[in-house]
């Protein structure tokens, strides 16, 4: 193959995992971020990588499943190259189950995922008794265990990026002229530029609020999902919940009264995490694009150019395969992107 020259324009996830999928492939890339990496959404605390339910199967579903199952071996080659872990792991999740409805609707995709995961996760139903003191308190004394759910540290897993692409001589810089195939993975400010300029709202910012929490809640404890709160237990000593979910705001990084519910909600859906100390509060906004699905493929207003943004909120768990569909496009001409995350879906 051809030696290509890259240049990805923002290092968030998206554009800092292009940049390594691209200089895997031996292409010589520039990354280009005027304020550094893991300044916009991807500088946040959560890190669920948590899959779609296992039925009404689409490409959305299908694309995110791969992009769970290589993540394993994506990140482990990121720790590997660059000495720094991202804490990924694939630790599953526990779902409290409200109600003889849910139990039943609970039991149902426990069979569909047998096809659907293709036997390499599995979503089970058990009694919450035993998973023993982790579990989340649950009205039916059942909660659904999935293994396919992963976690890891937003913050180190751009951390162990940038490290993993300064190994192979690439550095983060403010700004430098366009070099090869360009990509803008700009987050935010990449939809609200592309809104401005075709005057309509071709996608936004959505606000979350998210807090970490001094809690070592052991090395393989499953993250938990309740009353529709994450519940991320790190390998590092902290636990970090999240998130609002807000469309009208004045300040886009301030936390309010919003994340005190919130960290109100986990309390209750975990009772051992009453008194863990909460060490950080923040807020960041994801970029939502107007389909709701990640925007990838040929740039709008560039021509020549491409585009990699709407990682909405599972932008961390989609990184390892948008990463590979842009590097295939990019670098070799081959367009593997579902019909729906193409720009034109939002446009
Ligand atoms: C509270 C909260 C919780 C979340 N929880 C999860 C979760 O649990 N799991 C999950 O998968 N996802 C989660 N997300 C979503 C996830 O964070 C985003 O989908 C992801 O970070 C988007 O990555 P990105 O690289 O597209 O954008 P960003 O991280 O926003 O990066 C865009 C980058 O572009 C840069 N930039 C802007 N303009 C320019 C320019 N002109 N030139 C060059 N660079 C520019 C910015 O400085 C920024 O660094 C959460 C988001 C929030 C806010």
């Amino acid at each position: 193959m051809a030696m290509h020259d890259v240049t990805v324009r923002g290092a968030g996830i998206f554009g800092l995992s292009i940049a390594w999928a691209c200089a895997r492939r031996g292409a010589r890339v520039q990354v280009i971020d005027p304020h550094g990496p893991g300044a916009g959404a991807s500088g946040g605390l959560v890190g669920a990588l948590a899959p779609h339910v296992p039925e009404n199967w689409n490409d959305k579903k299908a694309f995110q499943f791969d992009s769970l199952i290589m993540a394993q071996a994506f990140w482990d080659q990121v720790r590997e190259t660059g000495g720094v872990s991202s804490g990924y792991g694939r630790t599953g999740r526990l779902q409290p189950i409200a109600d003889d409805k849910a139990l039943a609707l609970a039991q149902a995709r426990a069979e569909t995922a047998v096809p659907l995961w293709q036997g390499r996760a599995q979503w089970r139903v058990r009694p919450a008794a035993d998973v023993g003191p982790w579990a989340p308190v649950s009205p039916t004394g059942m909660v659904i265990h999935d293994t396919l759910s992963a976690r890891m540290s937003p913050r180190r897993a751009c951390a162990a990026l940038v490290a993993a692409l300064a190994v192979r001589g690439i550095e983060i810089v403010p700004e430098a002229p366009d070099r090869g195939q360009v990509v803008h993975a700009t987050g935010v400010a990449g939809l609200q530029d592309l809104s401005a300029a075709l005057d309509k709202n071709i996608g936004n910012g959505v606000k979350g609020q998210a807090a970490l929490l001094r809690f070592e809640a052991g090395p393989e404890v499953p993250q938990i999902f309740a009353d529709a709160v994450h519940i991320i237990p790190h390998d590092d000593g902290t636990l970090a919940i999240g998130s609002t979910s807000e469309r009208d705001y004045d300040d886009p990084h301030g936390t309010d009264a919003g994340l005190d519910e919130v960290i109100e909600r986990a309390r209750i859906a975990v009772p051992l995490l009453h008194g863990a100390e909460v060490i950080e509060r923040w807020a960041g906004l994801r970029p939502r694009a107007r389909s709701r699905a990640p925007m990838l493929g040929a740039h709008p207003l560039h021509p020549g150019q491409f585009i990699a943004n709407g990682g909405f909120k599972i932008g961390f768990g989609m990184a390892p395969k948008v990463a590979e569909v842009m590097a295939d496009l990019m670098l070799e001409g081959r367009d593997t992107i579902p019909e729906g995350f193409r720009p034109e879906a939002s446009l």
